[in-house]
């Protein structure tokens, strides 16, 4: 295990632990060289950073962006940013506007479909109004008893498609990459295994991304099978691309990896942090 997590949330996104809370549980196993990515909100840093500092280890900034790339939504993440910068900032907040009037639309759609009370019960789940989000949704309905786990609120309501789908329009890929690196950032993919795209798709997204000016992968991800792990690595080496990993942790009990350690890179890969000179 790799003692680096460069993708994981709060509850300023749709995690459920307090950027301080989630740091603290990260330090617990082992981590050295964290990086607090929130969707398209950088206002967990400060506490986070004031954690880490305390419990002796690296944090750097960090984002993850929701993009639609053509029908697409994706999600690009941004390591190493400087939180705060007017260019990131004033982008984020852009596509962070529609987040509330798109709940009310997804609570509308859920309410004819049966399941009520959704707008308020994900609300009181959202520590950050303005960043409610599907997960929300989902808590709530497994809390309130409608469906029994996550996994299956979003393949039977939630899912892009799904009767309590409202599609967004979110950045441009161009806008997010050139937002992260106006604030300093290197920009990288997030977890490409779980968009379900094939090799010619995947192939002209990674090209398009390197156009914007893009850098890097996530080769290691909480999503991830070891096949996955595999065949982004060698898709990192052949496009030139460098390797990042991340938990993608949002919740105990959620599924998926735990905040704090990833998985080893393989030897092919370039880390993105040993490029960087991150946590060194
Ligand atoms: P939103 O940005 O509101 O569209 O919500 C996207 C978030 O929903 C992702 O960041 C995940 O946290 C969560 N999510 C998406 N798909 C799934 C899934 N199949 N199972 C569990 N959580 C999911
Ligand atoms: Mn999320
Ligand atoms: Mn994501
Ligand atoms: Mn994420």
């Amino acid at each position: 295990m790799a003692s680096v997590d460069l993708h994981f949330h709060s509850n300023i996104s749709d995690g459920a632990l307090s950027p301080a809370d989630v740091v603290t549980r990260a330090a617990g196993r082992g981590a050295t060289l964290l990086a607090l990515t929130d969707h398209d909100c950088t206002r967990g840093f400060a506490e986070a950073a004031a954690t880490a500092h305390e419990l002796g280890l690296t944090l750097i900034g960090g984002v993850e962006i929701s993009v639609s790339w053509g029908k697409h939504t994706i999600h690009i993440v941004g390591l190493g940013i400087e939180p705060g910068h007017t260019v990131l900032e004033t982008g984020l907040q852009s596509i962070r506007e529609g987040r509330i009037e798109r709940a009310h639309a997804m609570a509308q759609a859920l309410e004819k479909a049966g399941i009520g009370g959704t707008f308020d019960g994900a609300m009181a789940l959202a520590a950050n109004p303005e960043m409610i989000g599907r997960a929300h949704f989902a808590r709530y309905m497994v809390n309130a008893g409608y469906i029994k786990d996550m996994r299956t609120v979003f393949r039977k309501f939630l899912a892009a498609g799904k009767t309590g789908y409202v599609p967004h329009q979110w950045a441009s890929l161009a806008d997010a990459v050139h937002w992260i690196r106006a604030a300093g950032g290197v920009a990288v993919i997030a977890h490409p295994g779980r968009y379900g795209f094939g090799t010619t798709l995947t192939e002209r997204l990674i090209l398009d991304f390197k156009d914007a000016g893009g850098e890097a992968i996530e080769v290691a991800s909480g999503s991830h099978s070891l096949d996955d792990m595999h065949k982004y690595t060698l898709l990192a080496e052949r496009f030139a691309l460098l390797a990042s990993a991340g938990s993608d942790f949002h919740a105990p009990g959620e599924g998926g990896r735990d905040v704090g350690l990833t998985a080893e890179l393989p030897p092919l890969c370039r880390p993105v942090w040993r490029e960087k000179g991150w946590g060194s």
